[in-house]
């Protein structure tokens, strides 16, 4: 079938699977459980964040709608025959907010909640992310509304191939290169390039975050992760941690999640409590972030983890520690969940995981947020290195690539960081400003708009 340009308008929402047991499956609790989301949707907290920055460097309403309004938004139907017997309907989105500064790159996710206003406000994120730390790329985002950790393997394979048979027209790897998300990950990705290079020969650099073995880069998968903890590395002297003493938590024990979690313990730091979609858990003295690391890969429940005390989801927010990190899902921190937070950083690896208004009550609170533009940008810094090597058919060595992620996250925080000081706005605020002044900056000296 072939692909449709939807005519959707912004705030619009579908979810074109009817089936019963899909509207089943996406309303199931165990799906959002354990703590809850706030009712702002990504849509409105990253239009919020852009128009304040907007507001800030005085871009004109006209010129504003340019770098708000996606530049291209694809949706197709993902007909699926699952183990049930049943033929499913997903649909697929693909969204490519702004490509002043270069292809268009961004994360595919598979999870029922996927929504095509989601994947807008994630689009538009990745542009501004990408500029932040100034990548040679534009922001797109990509999304499957299926219920991933529901599907067998065999069944994931067939939905990702048909999405990129059906999307593969406004790919490639000078136009749009896609990356792991929530629910997806390096195998995700090879059967994407398998796809895609049925259609156009060998070609990796369609996608980034596959398999060393399939010319993916040497530390992509923990990039993310490391970049947070890089992130929290620099910012620790301003607030007095040194990461031996520092305690942290962290919301979301998936990829990013974990590996926060694993480099924050190499640098001796001390994981007090942690959560999945599962479950909670608390240790005053300490969670083994490798070990819980591999009870969960080993198949165990995060609540059945030996040595920690399992807590209800909705006070994991509320365990006292240093440094918070959400690694999960957008919207997790809300007003109604904030004034129980007692830590003093907040390093964002998730994308929107907190509301304008409970960043605000955050800020009052003196507690240091590092917005998710800049802190979880490693994953992308690292998928750039991962192109680069396809493109010149070349490969790092893993200390290379950590070395030069490093490079650009500490030249991202002084960067930002700088501009909030002269500015005397929040992390975030400054990152909203560099992140938006070039891509309007790149669009106006290509000739996209003009003055
Ligand atoms: P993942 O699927 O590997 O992990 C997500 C984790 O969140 C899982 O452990 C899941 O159990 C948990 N989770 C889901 N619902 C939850 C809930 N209600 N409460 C607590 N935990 C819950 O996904 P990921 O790639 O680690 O992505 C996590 C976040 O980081 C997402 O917001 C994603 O957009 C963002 N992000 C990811 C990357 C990347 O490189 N993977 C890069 C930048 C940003």
């Amino acid at each position: 079938m072939a692909q449709s340009e939807t005519t959707t308008s912004v705030g619009e929402r579908e979810h074109p699977d009817k089936s019963p047991e899909t509207v089943e499956r996406a309303k199931d609790p165990e799906e959002s459980k354990p703590s809850t989301r706030a009712e702002i949707s990504n849509l409105d907290i990253v239009r919020y964040y852009f128009d304040l920055a907007a507001d800030h460097l005085g871009l004109a309403d006209d010129i504003r709608v340019v770098f708000w309004t996606p530049y291209r938004e694809v949706t197709v139907q993902i007909p699926v025959k699952l183990s049930d017997g049943k033929t499913h309907v997903f649909a697929g989105y693909r969204i490519q907010h702004n490509g002043a500064r270069g292809p268009y790159k961004g994360g595919i996710r598979f999870h029922p909640e996927v929504d095509i206003d989601e994947v807008r406000a994630l689009a538009s994120l990745m542009t501004w992310k990408t500029a932040v730390v100034n990548l040679p790329y534009g922001g797109a985002k990509g999304g499957v509304n299926c219920p991933a950790q529901k599907l067998e393997p065999a069944e994931l394979q067939r939905i990702a191939r048909s999405f990129m048979d059906k999307i593969e027209k406004v790919l490639g790897p000078t136009r749009d290169i896609p990356a792991p998300d929530v629910n997806t990950n390096a195998q995700t990705m090879a059967w994407l390039m398998d796809e895609y290079g049925k259609l156009h020969g060998h070609t990796p650099a369609i996608c980034t975050g596959k398999p060393i073995a399939l010319e993916g880069s040497y530390g992509r998968e923990a990039a993310t992760g490391r970049g947070c903890v890089y992130m929290f590395r620099e910012a620790a002297p301003h607030l007095g941690l040194s990461p031996a003493d520092t305690t942290f938590a962290v919301q979301g024990y998936g990829n990013v999640g974990s590996w926060a979690a694993r480099i924050m313990q190499q640098l001796g730091a001390t994981m007090v409590a942690v959560s999945d979609a599962n479950g909670a858990i608390r240790s005053d003295s300490g969670i083994d972030a490798n070990a819980l690391h591999e009870h969960i890969a080993d198949g165990g429940l995060i609540t059945e983890f030996e040595g920690a005390e399992p807590i209800d989801a909705e006070d994991l927010i509320a365990v006292p520690c240093d440094v918070f990190i959400p690694a999960a899902l957008g919207g997790m921190i809300h007003e109604h969940n904030v004034d129980r937070m007692q830590c003093k950083m907040v390093v964002e690896g998730a994308n929107s995981p907190t509301t304008p208004a409970a960043d605000r009550i955050l800020n009052e609170k003196g507690v240091y947020v590092i917005p998710d533009v800049m802190a979880n940008a490693g994953g992308v810094v690292v998928s750039y290195f991962e192109w680069v090597q396809n493109l010149q058919h070349f490969r790092w060595d893993e200390r290379e690539v950590n070395d030069k992620l490093g490079t650009i996250m500490r030249r991202a925080y002084r960067e930002v960081s700088g501009r909030a000081k002269e500015e005397r706005v929040t992390l975030r605020e400054a990152s909203y400003l560099v992140g938006i002044e070039r891509v309007v900056d790149a669009a106006r000296t290509r000739g996209y708009i003009s003055d």
